[in-house]
C-alpha cells in the first residue's frame, strides 16, 4: 500500500511532541505506545517512545562517557 512518505515531515515538524497522526486511518495518536489506539496499526519507528528512550540513553551514556574520561 502506499505509504505517504510527505506526510511524516508535516506531522513531525508541526505538531506537538506527543501527538501523531496514524499512517493507517488518521486518528491523534499520543506517544506512549507503539500502536495506533484506533486501528491498532504499528507506528512509524520515530513515532515510538521507544525510540527516543533508546536515542536519550545513548544520549546520556555519551554524556557520562565524556566526563568520566
Ligand atoms: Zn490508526
Amino acid at each position: 500500500m502506499p505509504r505517504d512518505s510527505n506526510s511524516h515531515h508535516s506531522t513531525h515538524r508541526s505538531r506537538a511532541f506527543r501527538i501523531f497522526t496514524c499512517d493507517e486511518c488518521g486518528h491523534k495518536m499520543r506517544l506512549r505506545g507503539a500502536h495506533c489506539g484506533y486501528c491498532y496499526a504499528d507506528k512509524n519507528r520515530w513515532q515510538r517512545p521507544g525510540t527516543y528512550v533508546a536515542l536519550l540513553v545513548i544520549v546520556v551514556l555519551i554524556t557520562l562517557m565524556a566526563l568520566v574520561t
